[in-house]
């Protein structure tokens, strides 16, 4: 008997190595083939179990022999199977399967700042160096942090200046119309002196338009002090604009109107596409108008338990996207969101 099935192992390890020529010589172009592969000699009526179900004829002394070459048969076509799913979805087909590794990899090009991000730190920068302090808040607010605190009460026709987006479950909770409910937050809970910068993303109900958005950024500026003048006003922001638009800018300042400021004001600056000749850009006056400011309202500063015959204070607040559009020219808002790519590479 022993003899018999010796000669029929010689027979089955000849039959092995015919399999294993067959699967080296192995080659698919298609998801299909790779499946006829595994069917053929992993599947359960495959070769590789038909080849392994001998061991139970196999005499006892010749076992453990056998069954190492069993197992290595196995683990052969297993290999054999992985290698050529690999070399199948590296490419979405059958490719070589020898790969170069030693070949140089696609390079990964370096991003920009987003220019809004660019000008916001120039301008955090700039008021850094006067001694300004940065202050953050939430960007969904209450009603009282962005409206009553400052002088806007309900019903008050400014607030409808500053429509925006309200929170449907509690209509007390909106999106900040703008970063002045930062200054509130401050001085809720600091003494003056107070001197912050609060830069930051605030809402409108806007129809989205090149000049309008639903959504833009804000560096606002709050100082509470004693003897706080509108000279002061006046010199810090002369100070910011020479540095952010060079020594020849000039500035001149037009009474306006702001429920937490008095007196208020509009700035504009000398245009910067023309040097005040006049151009399309600042409609030929010689101007562009930048930002609002203005003495902090007496009734604001008592709303926050700071006495205003002892402490004066001033406030200014301005558009990240127009200063940018000044300084890059940009004639559309909406490319600031657009993420074209072609639009960002333009900042390094
Ligand atoms: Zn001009």
């Amino acid at each position: 008997m022993n003899l018999l099935y010796l000669r029929s192992m010689e027979e089955l390890l000849k039959q092995i190595e015919v399999y294993k020529q067959e699967i080296a010589a192995y080659e698919i172009s298609t998801a299909d083939e790779l499946e006829n592969f595994r069917i053929k000699f992993l599947g359960t009526k495959g070769i590789v179990k038909s080849v392994m179900s001998e061991m139970k004829n196999v005499p006892l002394e010749n076992k453990k022999e056998f069954g190492l070459i069993l197992n290595a048969f196995k683990t052969y076509t297993e290999e054999r199977f992985e290698r050529l799913k690999e070399s199948f979805s590296l490419n979405g087909q059958q490719t070589a399967v020898d790969i170069d590794w030693s070949l140089p990899g696609d390079p990964v090009p370096v991003g920009t700042r987003h220019p809004l991000s660019i000008v916001r730190n120039q301008m955090v920068f700039i008021f850094k160096c006067l001694g300004f302090a940065v202050a953050e808040g939430p960007e969904i607010e209450d009603d009282w942090h962005n409206f009553t605190a400052l002088n806007l009460p309900e019903n008050h026709p400014a607030r409808d200046m500053q429509d925006t987006f309200y929170l449907n479950k509690n209509p007390d909770y909106l999106l900040r119309t703008h970063t002045s409910s930062v200054q509130a937050r401050v001085m809720e809970k600091q003494k003056p002196p107070i001197r912050v910068i609060c830069p930051g993303r605030v809402y409108r109900n806007e129809t989205i338009s090149a000049r309008a958005h639903c959504f833009f950024h804000q560096v606002e500026g709050l100082y509470v002090d004693e003897n706080v003048s509108f000279a002061d006003l006046k010199q810090t922001l002369y100070f910011f604009v020479k540095e952010m638009f060079g020594k020849d800018a000039k500035i001149r300042f037009r009474p306006s109107y702001f429920p937490f400021t008095e007196p208020s004001a509009e700035m504009d600056i000398s245009c910067t596409v023309c040097g005040g000749k006049g151009c399309s850009l600042c409609k030929y006056t010689g101007w562009v108008e930048i930002l609002g400011c203005g003495m902090v309202h007496p009734k604001l500063l008592e709303n926050f338990k700071i006495d205003p015959g002892k402490y004066t204070g001033f406030a200014f607040g301005m558009g990240v996207e127009r200063i940018c559009q000044l300084k890059f020219r940009v004639n559309d808002l909406r490319l600031y969101s657009q993420n074209d790519i072609r639009f960002l590479r333009q900042f390094t």
